[in-house]
C-alpha cells in the first residue's frame, strides 16, 4: 500500500499523553502553555490501553513494522508499562521505542525493561545546569535527567539515543560538551534541527543550526566518516568516529528533508490521525473503533492512500504561519 508520492506505511508514533512536567521553550513555551494549564485532555478521553493495541493492530495490518510511544511526556501515564506489554505481543512489530525527557526513567527503566520495550530515546540538550533550566523552565532537572540515562543503561537497554535540539544562541555552545559526554559509550548523540512544529514556539530560521554546521564544528575536533542508513526511510543521517568511538546522528528536517521516504503515521492521545508532522487537522479514529475491522481498515487504507505531504519540501517564514498541530500534541 502505496500513499500518492509511493510512499509505504512502515512507522506509527503513537503518542499516549499529551501533558508533561517539562515546558522546552521549542516545544511548549511556558509564556504560552503555563505549568497550571488544564487544557490537556483529561484520562477520559485518552486512547485505552486496549484501544491503543487495537490501532496499533490495525496499523500493522497495513505494514507498520515499527512503533514509537511518545507524548507529551509519556512516563507521566501510569499504565505505561502495560501498554508496552500489550504493544510487545504483536509479532509484526518489529522494533518498539519510546522517547522520553528522561526525568522519571531513573525509577521506571527497569519497569519499562521488563515490560519488554525494545528501544529508548532521551531527549537532553544541553550539559549545562542553567541552560537546561533555561530551556526546560524547570530546576534541578539536569542530573535527574543523567541518571535516568545511566540507568537506562544499567537495566541493559542497548543502542540508547539521545535526541539533542539545537537553538543558535540558546545551546550551539553545548555541541562539543556533548559530543565528548557520549563519545565512546554506547549512547547515540543525535543532533535534530529545531523545527516549525506547531504555532507557539517563536519559530524562526535564523534560530535553526543547519547540520552542516555542527557537522563542521564536530570534524574541526574528530574525524568523521558517513554510514549507510539502516534501513529505508531512516531519518537521521549516520556517521562514525574514525577511531571506533562510536556513532554520532543528525535529523535535518530544514536543511535537507526527508519528506520523500517519510513512511510515518501519526496518532495522538486522543486519537487523531495525522500523517505529517505539520498537518493542521487531524482524522478522529476514536470514535471509529467499534466499527467492524474491515470498515476501519477501508477508511485507514484510504487516508493513506491520498496522503500527499511534503510540508518540509516547501518550508518558508510563511509556510510557518498556517495553523499546525503542536509537537507536544502529535508527539515527536
Ligand atoms: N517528552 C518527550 C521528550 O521530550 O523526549 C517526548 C515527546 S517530545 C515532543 C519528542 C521529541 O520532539 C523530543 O526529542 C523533542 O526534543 C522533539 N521536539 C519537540 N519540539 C521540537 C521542535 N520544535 N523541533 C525539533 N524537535 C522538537
Ligand atoms: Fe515536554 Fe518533550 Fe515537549 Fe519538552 S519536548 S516540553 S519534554 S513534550
Ligand atoms: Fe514526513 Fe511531513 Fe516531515 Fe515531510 S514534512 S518528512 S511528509 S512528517
Amino acid at each position: 500500500m502505496e500513499d500518492k508520492r509511493g510512499r509505504p506505511l512502515r512507522d506509527l508514533r503513537i503518542s499516549i499523553i499529551d501533558s508533561c512536567n517539562f515546558r522546552c521553550n521549542y516545544c511548549m513555551p511556558k509564556d504560552k502553555i503555563s505549568f497550571a494549564e488544564s487544557n490537556f485532555l483529561s484520562k477520559k478521553q485518552w486512547l485505552t490501553v486496549d484501544e491503543i493495541v487495537k490501532v496499533a493492530k490495525l496499523f500493522t495490518n497495513l505494514g507498520v513494522q515499527k512503533i514509537r510511544i511518545t507524548g507529551g511526556e509519556p512516563l507521566l501515564r501510569p499504565d505505561l508499562p502495560e501498554i508496552i506489554r500489550e504493544l510487545v505481543k504483536i509479532p509484526e512489530i518489529k522494533d518498539l521505542s519510546l522517547t522520553t525527557n528522561g526525568y522519571f526513567l531513573k525509577e521506571k527503566a527497569e519497569e519499562l525493561k521488563d515490560a519488554g520495550l525494545h528501544r529508548i530515546t532521551v531527549s537532553l540538550d544541553s550539559l549545562n545546569v542553567k541552560t537546561f533550566e533555561k530551556i526546560t523552565s524547570q530546576k534541578k532537572v539536569l542530573y535527574k535527567v543523567l541518571d535516568g540515562i545511566n540507568e537506562a543503561s544499567a537495566v541493559g537497554f542497548s543502542a540508547i539515543k539521545i535526541n539533542t535540539v539545537i537553538q543558535r544562541g540558546v545551546n550551539d555552545q553545548d555541541i562539543m560538551p556533548l559530543i565528548e559526554y557520549f563519545k565512546g559509550t554506547n549512547i547515540i548523540l543525535r543532533f535534530i534541527e529545531f523545527m516549525d512544529v506547531g504555532n507557539i514556539n517563536d519559530w524562526n530560521v535564523d534560530s535553526v543550526v543547519p547540520t552542516k554546521e555542527i557537522l563542521n564544528i564536530i570534524q574541526e575536533n574528530y574525524l568523521l566518516e558517513p554510514v549507510e542508513p539502516n534501513y529505508y526511510g531512516e531519518v537521521a543521517s549516520r556517521y562514525r568516529y574514525q577511531d571506533g568511538d562510536g556513532e554520532v546522528g543528525f535529523i535535518s528536517s530544514i536543511s535537507q528533508p526527508f519528506c520523500r521516504s517519510c513512511n510515518r503515521a501519526r496518532i495522538t492521545c486522543g486519537g487523531l490521525f495525522y500523517s505529517c508532522l505539520f498537518s493542521s487537522k487531524g482524522f478522529a479514529l476514536k470514535p471509529i473503533l467499534n466499527q467492524p475491522e474491515q470498515k476501519i481498515l477501508e477508511t485507514l487504507k484510504n487516508l493513506w492512500l491520498k496522503r500527499d505531504d511534503r510540508y518540509s519540501e516547501f518550508r518558508n517564514q510563511s509556510t510557518n504561519k498556517v495553523n499546525k498541530a503542536e509537537m507536544y500534541k502529535i508527539g515527536g
